[in-house]
């Protein structure tokens, strides 16, 4: 075949020429009103949903309805400039955030701009906010434990890395400490941490930054802020941006924790823009997609299979439930995607029980699979003693002549009550856990007043790690309770209750 070069180089010329033409067509709009953040503009036909939008004076928008004559776009950015009949142009671009490891240690808005005065971040990667989550062949169970450092949480609600476990609690319940605490706890584990501030108090968020400093947790975590005071739409996004930091992470075969605090303000702001954007409200005034919007979130925290590396993004989403209802919209949505829920009562907290976790209405649908074998041995039957001391001590309010078993019931229960509560900002590690535990489900804690618990355990802790350094070096080697060990850990205990009691 005869091949003809000015042919072909016309025929290029010829579709470059036309090229251009088309872009220039739909590639500019005209605003035609605007007005509460929200901008409608006329002409971009070829606009892509969530495509990013630049108005005059630098401020962008991003594109979320897409209608037969014009677009709906919410404003990321100062607003009150822009007027009727100026020009919007198209950038061509979903919205994307910086992603890497330039951004460890650092504080940024959801558009991935730092706002910590450490200067500019130096990374040329970006991902789209929004991607698909991993499908099923992607993925892989979740199987290794991500410790949160906390004994309630750690012996009867584990957490697997890629799983999600919502927090959920009235407000001023310890939902952030907990998140803050699981964040700590993750020092030399290997778990990069992302805290996703949606709709706190600049003061909150400060807060946390400084504990995380103070700590040396920023040295592997990234905070991404949207205050209450930013618009909307930067709400709504926040926690897609975190989503796609932390995928890149989870990519390279990395670990990752991220934590959404949280998601009601999300929904809120959401729903904010959706009314503005004229679609229609559904259920307490939430658009239908709501549910959607979540899940889409949610799902990307996931553990990839061993041909993509293995990594895993484990997430902890938070929401606050009014006057304790579990069972409104958004509480109930968020706890049908997760894979369980921690439920912090103000009962409990206020009655001095923190971590407030409510045990009964706590699960973790991962379970043991995402426990070591020691903290199987010495946490397994914890929930249901719990469950029927509560049941009991009901009871037993009313009359005091109880039979011996049902005391010694009681006795039990309280002390493990009282084994379970921790302070803020004090992870423990899973060997002191599992020895602290273990005192407590062995009787060990039986004869002593209530009170003494706590210092007891501290005591025995620092004991064992002192004068039993071999003892706490085969739990962690072995991770698991072998019938030497058992009476090795027995005889340490004895040994030291003999100096405490005295
Ligand atoms: P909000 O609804 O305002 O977000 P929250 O549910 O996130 O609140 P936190 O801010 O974590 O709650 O905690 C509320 C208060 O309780 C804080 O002052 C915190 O220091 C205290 N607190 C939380 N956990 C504990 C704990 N384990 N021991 C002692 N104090 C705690
Ligand atoms: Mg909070």
């Amino acid at each position: 075949m005869n091949l003809r070069p000015e042919e072909i180089s016309s025929i290029i010329r010829q579709q470059i020429e036309k090229y251009k033409a088309e872009v220039e067509v739909s590639d500019v709009g005209t605003v035609i009103q605007v007005g509460d953040g929200i901008a409608r503009v006329y002409g971009l036909e070829k606009c892509m949903a969530s495509e990013l939008l630049e108005f005059p004076g630098g401020t962008m928008g991003m594109a979320l309805n897409l209608e037969e004559d014009n677009i709906g776009c919410v404003l990321l950015g100062p607003y009150t400039h822009i007027k009727e009949g100026d020009t919007v142009k198209r950038t061509g671009r979903i919205i994307s955030v910086p992603v890497g490891d330039a951004l460890i240690g650092r504080v940024v808005n959801p558009l991935g701009q730092p706002i910590d005065g450490l200067g500019p971040i130096n990374t040329d990667k970006f991902r789209p906010v929004e991607r698909i989550a991993p499908g099923v062949i992607e993925r892989k169970s979740v199987h290794q434990p991500l410790q949160t450092g906390l004994k309630a949480i750690d012996s009867m609600i584990p957490i697997g890395r890629g799983q999600r476990e919502l927090i959920l609690g009235d407000r001023q319940t310890g939902k952030t400490a907990v998140a803050v605490d699981a964040i700590i706890n993750q020092k030399g584990k290997d778990v990069i941490c992302i805290y996703v501030a949606v709709g706190q108090k600049n003061s909150t968020v400060a807060n946390v930054v400084q504990k995380l400093k103070d700590t040396g947790a920023m040295d592997y975590s990234i905070i991404v802020s949207a205050t209450a005071s930013d618009p909307a739409p930067l709400l709504f996004i926040a926690p897609f941006a975190g989503a796609s930091m932390g995928e890149e992470f989870m990519f390279q075969g990395k670990h990752v924790l991220i934590v959404y605090d949280d998601l009601s303000k999300q929904a809120s702001a959401y729903r904010e823009l959706s009314l503005l954007l004229r679609r229609p409200p559904g259920r307490e005034a939430y658009p239908g997609d709501v549910f959607n919007l979540h899940s889409r979130l949610l799902e990307r925290a996931c553990k990839v299979s061993d041909a993509l590396g293995a990594g895993s993004m484990t997430a902890l989403p938070i929401i606050e439930t009014q006057a304790g209802d579990v069972s409104a919209y958004i509480p109930t949505n968020v706890i049908s995607i997760t894979d369980g829920q921690i439920y912090l009562e103000p009962d409990l907290f206020y009655a001095g029980v923190r971590p407030a976790v409510n045990v009964g209405i706590s699960v973790s649908r991962v379970g043991g699979a995402a426990q070591i074998k020691a903290m199987k041995q010495v946490g397994g039957t914890l929930r249901l003693d719990l469950a029927q001391y509560r049941e009991l001590a009901a009871f037993a309010q009313f009359g005091s002549d109880l039979d011996k078993a049902t005391q010694a019931r009681l006795t039990r229960g309280e002390r493990m009550v009282e084994l379970l509560k921790q302070g803020q900002y004090v992870p423990m590690d899973v060997e002191d856990q599992v020895i602290s535990l273990f005192a407590g489900t062995r009787g060990f804690l039986d004869d002593l007043p209530v009170d003494q618990v706590l210092p007891f355990e501290d005591g025995l802790l620092k004991f064992i790690k002192n004068n039993k350094a071999d003892v706490r070096q085969e739990l962690s080697e072995k991770k698991e309770i072998t019938k030497d060990l058992e009476e090795k850990l027995r005889a340490a205990i004895k040994e030291y209750k003999e100096s405490f009691v005295k």
